[in-house]
C-alpha cells in the first residue's frame, strides 16, 4: 500500500497560513506518494485518502468556483464606473490625454474581465486580478491628467477599488501581493501631483484607512468561508462515513461508483468484489456484539490494508463489504484471494474469521446496482458452495466463432488452447481415443467437457454438470462443441474422427445444424469428420430426431447414438434415426443371455451389421472384454484399457500389441472350441451316416435309427422328403421326451415342414456330407439343441436324414462360428 493513515486530533494545523481549526476524530490518509483523489466536489471526494495539502487545494478550489461569479460581476461594474469615469472627464474643458488610450485601457480591462470569468486555476485567477489593479490605476492616471483639482477625481475610486476587492481575492498571498502593487502604483501617482502638505496628508490618510479597511474585509470574509468550508466538508465526511469502521459507508460508495463508471472509457475496466462474513450472526450470538463490532473493524483494516488508495472500500451494511477496483477480473479475482487469506487470519474467540466473496466485472452500459446484483449473485454461489471462498460472477455465453477466432483463449496458455471461463471455470477438453480392431489403430477421439480451476486442477463433473437455476440446459452443451472443435484442431490427426457428445434438446434445436457446421468450418474442420453422438436423455422426440438427422447429414456430419443398451434406447429409436455408429453402453459387454454363460454382444453386433451401423463397444476396462469385443466382431472398442481420456492424445503403440494379442488368443480359442465340438459330434455323424446307409438299404426307420437313438444326447431321429416334410413319425432318442415337459402339442411332428431350417438348406447343398447346425430352441423338448443331417439320395426316393442332439448342457462346446 503506497498511503499511511494518520489519525488528526482536535487541533490541526491544516493550513500553512498559521490558522488552527478544529477537526475532530477525522480519520483521513495520507499518501506518500502524494496522490490521491480530488474532486471539486467536496461531497464526492473520498474520505479516506485526503492529505492537508489537498484539503487546502480543494478549498481554494472550491473558493474560485464560489468567487468568479461574484469577481466578474464587481468588475464588469468597475469597467462600466470607469467608463462613466471617462465620459465625465470628457464635458470638463481643459487638456486631457487622446481618448483613445483610455478607451483601449477599457477594453483592456473588459477583456481582463472575460479573463476571469474563464479562470481555472487559483494562479490564473490572482494573475488577472493584479493585471486588472495595474490597468484599472493607468487608467485613472490618464483620465485625471490635466484637471485642476485632480484628488477630488482620483481619491474615492483610490479608496474604495481596494476595499471593494478585498474579499475577492481567494488567498491571502492574492489579496497582499495585489494589494501591495495596487499602493505601489497609486501612491507615485498622488505624489506626483502638485507636492503640497494637504495633497501628502490625503495621500497617507488614504493608505492608513484603506489598507486596514481591506485587510479587515478581506480576512473576515476568507475566514469565514473557509469555516464554512471546513464545517460542510466535515458533515459531508461524517455523512459519507461508517462511524465504526472509518469506511466509506453505502450512500457516499454507491455515488462515487456512479461517478466512476461514468468517468470510465470505452476500453477501461472496472471490478466489484462483495464481501461478506461468514457465520457472524454466530459470533454476535456467542460472545457479544462488542466483539462483533471489533471483528468488523478488523476486517475493514484488512480491507484498507489489502487495496491501493484508488480502490474504493465500503461498509455496505451489517457485515457486508464492498470493493470497486480498476482492471479486469483476473486481477479482481487475485485481489479478493488475497483478502480472503487475509481475513482468514484474523482471529476470533473460537478460531478464525472467514469470509465469502463474489466478483463481477462491469459491463458497458451496466449500473453500479446491476453490477453490484451479479457480484451479489456470485457471492450468494461462493457461500452456497461452503463459504470462506471467491466465485466469479456468471460468465456471458461466449461467441462460439470468437472462441476459435482465439480472442477467448487463454493468454497464459502458449499452445493457444481454447479455455473459455464457465461461472468459476475453465471449460477444456479431454480426448479419448477409439481404436478400430481390425486396423489395431487409433481412428477416432471422443470429446470430453472438463472443467478446471484457474489453476488448472480439474472440477469434479458433478459440480461442472450440476443443474443451474435460470440457465439455459443446451447453454454449456453447445459451448462445450466450439472448445471441443477448437481444441481439436490442434491435437487431432487429420485422418481421425472427432466424436462430440450433444444433448438431443441441442441435436433438435433448430438451426443447430447450420450453425455447427459453421462452428466446425471457422476451427478448420470439415463436418465430415465430425461424428455427433447423441446421448441418452430426454429432449426432443424420435421423429424431431429423424427429422434434425437428415438436416446434420446434408452438411457432412455423421451420426453416432450413444449408450445403447442403458437408459431409454430402444431399437425403434434406432432404425428411425438410422446412425452410423452405435456405441454399445459397456455394461453390455458384461451381460450374458439370462440362464446362460452367452454373451449378447455377439448376437447385438450381427443385427447391427445387418442393419448397417458400426458397432462401437465403450468401456473396456479389462483383456477378457477386450478379447469378447473382437470375438463379437465389434468394430471399434474404446475404455480405460485402450486409453484414458487425456488432455494430451498418447501414441498408440502398445494398445496396437494388446489388440493384436486378443485376435490371437480369439484364433487359439476357436481352434481348441472347434476341435471339442467336433471330436463331440463325431460319435453321433458317423452314426448318422449308417443310418442312413440302412435306410438306403430299405431298413426301416426303427431299425435303421436304433444305434443313434439309444447314444446318451438324442432327442429323436428323423427323415425329411425332399421338399422338407417330416416323413412319417420320429424315433425319439434316449434325451427326448422327459417327463415334466409340456411340449405335448407340437410333439407329433408329422407331415410338418422344415424346410426353412438351415440343417434341411445346408444338408441339401452338400448331399452325402452330414452337417451340423448352430444351436437352436428344439420345438420337439423345448430345450437347446443342434442339429446333424445329411442328404440321402437312391433311385427310389431323396431324403434328408438327421438327428436333434440335445445341447443344454452347460458343459457341452459350442461351435465357434455363428
Ligand atoms: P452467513 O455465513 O450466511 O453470511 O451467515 P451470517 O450469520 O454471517 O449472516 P446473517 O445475515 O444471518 O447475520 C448477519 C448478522 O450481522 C446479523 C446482525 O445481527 C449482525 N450485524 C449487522 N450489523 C452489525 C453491527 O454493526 N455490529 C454487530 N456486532 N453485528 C452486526
Ligand atoms: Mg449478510
Ligand atoms: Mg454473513
Amino acid at each position: 500500500m503506497t498511503g499511511e493513515r494518520c489519525q488528526f486530533g482536535p487541533h490541526l494545523n491544516l493550513f500553512d497560513d498559521g490558522i488552527n481549526i478544529c477537526q475532530r476524530d477525522a480519520v483521513i490518509h495520507r499518501q506518500s506518494d502524494g496522490t490521491g483523489l480530488i474532486s471539486i466536489n467536496m461531497l464526492s471526494t473520498s474520505t479516506q485518502h485526503m492529505t492537508d495539502a489537498h484539503l487546502r487545494l480543494l478549498f481554494h478550489r472550491r473558493s474560485l468556483e464560489q468567487q468568479r461569479p461574484l469577481s466578474t460581476v464587481t468588475m464588469a461594474f468597475t469597467v462600466f464606473a470607469s467608463l462613466l469615469f471617462v465620459l465625465a472627464r470628457s464635458l470638463v474643458a481643459g487638456p486631457a490625454v487622446a481618448v483613445s488610450y483610455r478607451v483601449s485601457c477599457l477594453l483592456l480591462l473588459a477583456l481582463l474581465v472575460t479573463g476571469v470569468h474563464r479562470a481555472r486555476t487559483t494562479a490564473v485567477f490572482g494573475s488577472l486580478g493584479v493585471a486588472y489593479t495595474l490597468v484599472l490605476v493607468v487608467l485613472i492616471a490618464l483620465n485625471i491628467s490635466g484637471l485642476q483639482q485632480p484628488l477630488l477625481w482620483a481619491l474615492p475610486a483610490l479608496l474604495v477599488i481596494p476595499i471593494c476587492s478585498a474579499p475577492l481575492w481567494l488567498t491571502p498571498t492574492h489579496f497582499f501581493v495585489g494589494t501591495a502593487i495596487f499602493y505601489a502604483s497609486g501612491l507615485p501617482l498622488l505624489f506626483s501631483q502638485s507636492q503640497t502638505h494637504d495633497v501628502n496628508v490625503v495621500a497617507w490618510l488614504w493608505v492608513l484607512i484603506g489598507a486596514p479597511t481591506a485587510a479587515v474585509f478581506h480576512f473576515g470574509f476568507y475566514w469565514f468561508r473557509r469555516d464554512h468550508f471546513l464545517l460542510e466538508n466535515r458533515l459531508a465526511q461524517l455523512a459519507a462515513t461508517d462511524p465504526l469502521t472509518g469506511l466509506q459507508n453505502r450512500r457516499a460508495f454507491m455515488e462515487q461508483a456512479e461517478r466512476r463508471l461514468a468517468a470510465l472509457g470505452e476500453s477501461a475496466k472496472i471490478c466489484a468484489i462483495f464481501v461478506d462474513i461468514d457465520s457472524f450472526k454466530s459470533l454476535n450470538d456467542q460472545f457479544g456484539h462488542a466483539v462483533g463490532d471489533q471483528t468488523l473493524s478488523e476486517v475493514a483494516h484488512v480491507l484498507m490494508d489489502q487495496t491501493m488508495p484508488q480502490d474504493s472500500v465500503s461498509r455496505i451494511g451489517g457485515e457486508e463489504f464492498a470493493v470497486l477496483r480498476r482492471g479486469g477480473l483476473n486481477s479482481a479475482l487475485d485481489l479478493a484471494e488475497r483478502l480472503r487469506g487475509a481475513v482468514a487470519c484474523i482471529a476470533r474467540p473460537d478460531g478464525y474469521v472467514t469470509a465469502s466473496f463474489g466478483v463481477a466485472e462491469h459491463r458497458v452500459g451496466e449500473s453500479i446496482m446491476a453490477l453490484l446484483d451479479r457480484a451479489d449473485e456470485a457471492l450468494l454461489r461462493a457461500k452456497q458452495s461452503g463459504r470462506n471462498r471467491v466465485c466469479a460472477e456468471r460468465a456471458i455465453p461466449f461467441d462460439p466463432l470468437q472462441l476459435l477466432t482465439g480472442h477467448l483463449s487463454d493468454p497464459n496458455d502458449p499452445s493457444g488452447a481454447a479455455r473459455p471461463r464457465w461461472d468459476d471455470y475453465y471449460l477444456t477438453s479431454h480426448f479419448q481415443p477409439l481404436y478400430s480392431l481390425s486396423h489395431q489403430k487409433q481412428v477416432g477421439f471422443e470429446a470430453l467437457l472438463r472443467g478446471e480451476q484457474r489453476d488448472g486442477v480439474l472440477v469434479p463433473p458433478a459440480v461442472l454438470f450440476a443443474p443451474r437455476p435460470l440457465s439455459d440446459e443446451g447453454a454449456l452443451d453447445r459451448a462445450s462443441h466450439a472448445v471441443h472443435l477448437g481444441n481439436a484442431r490442434r491435437l487431432i490427426p487429420d485422418e481421425a474422427w472427432i466424436f462430440l457428445n450433444i444433448l438431443p434438446a441441442s441435436f433438435v434445436a433448430q438451426g443447430y445444424a447450420d450453425q455447427l457446421a459453421a462452428i466446425a468450418r471457422a476451427a478448420g474442420l470439415e463436418p465430415d469428420r465430425i461424428v455427433l453422438e447423441i446421448l441418452e436423455s430426454h429432449g426432443g422426440s424420435v421423429d424431431e430426431m429423424s427429422r434434425a438427422a437428415a438436416r446434420y447429414r446434408e452438411h457432412g456430419f455423421l451420426i453416432a447414438v450413444d449408450d445403447f443398451g442403458a437408459g431409454q434406447s430402444n431399437l425403434d429409436r434406432l432404425f428411425r434415426i438410422r446412425p452410423d455408429f452405435v456405441k454399445l453402453d459397456g455394461e453390455l459387454i458384461r451381460a450374458t443371455i439370462p440362464g446362460t454363460q452367452q454373451s449378447i454382444l455377439p448376437k447385438l453386433v450381427s443385427l447391427l451389421h445387418q442393419a448397417g451401423m458400426l458397432v462401437v463397444v465403450e468401456g473396456v476396462e479389462t483383456t477378457e472384454e477386450l478379447i469378447l469385443a473382437v470375438e463379437s466382431n465389434v468394430d471399434f472398442a474404446q475404455g480405460y484399457l485402450l486409453g484414458r481420456p487425456a488432455a494430451q492424445i498418447a501414441p498408440p503403440d502398445s494398445v496396437n500389441r494388446l489388440i493384436d494379442r486378443s485376435f490371437d488368443v480369439i484364433a487359439q480359442g476357436r481352434a481348441h472350441l472347434h476341435a471339442l465340438f467336433e471330436g463331440e459330434v463325431e460319435p453321433y455323424r458317423f452314426a448318422l451316416r449308417s443310418a442312413a446307409d440302412a435306410l438306403l438299404c430299405g431298413v426301416s426307420m426303427e431299425e435303421a435309427f436304433a444305434d443313434l437313438a439309444q447314444q446318451e444326447l438324442c432327442i429323436s431321429c428323423f427323415m425329411l422328403d425332399e421338399r422338407g416334410r417330416q416323413i412319417g413319425a420320429e424315433v425319439t432318442g434316449v434325451a427326448g421326451a422327459q417327463p415334466g415337459e409340456s411340449m405335448e402339442p407340437v410333439a407329433d411332428p408329422r407331415d410338418a415342414r422344415w424346410d426353412h431350417r438351415p440343417y434341411f438348406r445346408n444338408a441339401v447343398l452338400l448331399p452325402g456330407v452330414p452337417v451340423t447346425s448352430n444351436p437352436y430352441l428344439s420345438l420337439a423338448s423345448g430345450r437347446p439343441c443342434i442339429a446333424v443331417t445329411v442328404a440321402i439320395q437312391s433311385a427310389q426316393m431323396r431324403a434328408v436324414v438327421g438327428t436333434e442332439l440335445d445341447w443344454s448342457s452347460p458343459h457341452l462346446p459350442w461351435p465357434a462360428s455363428e
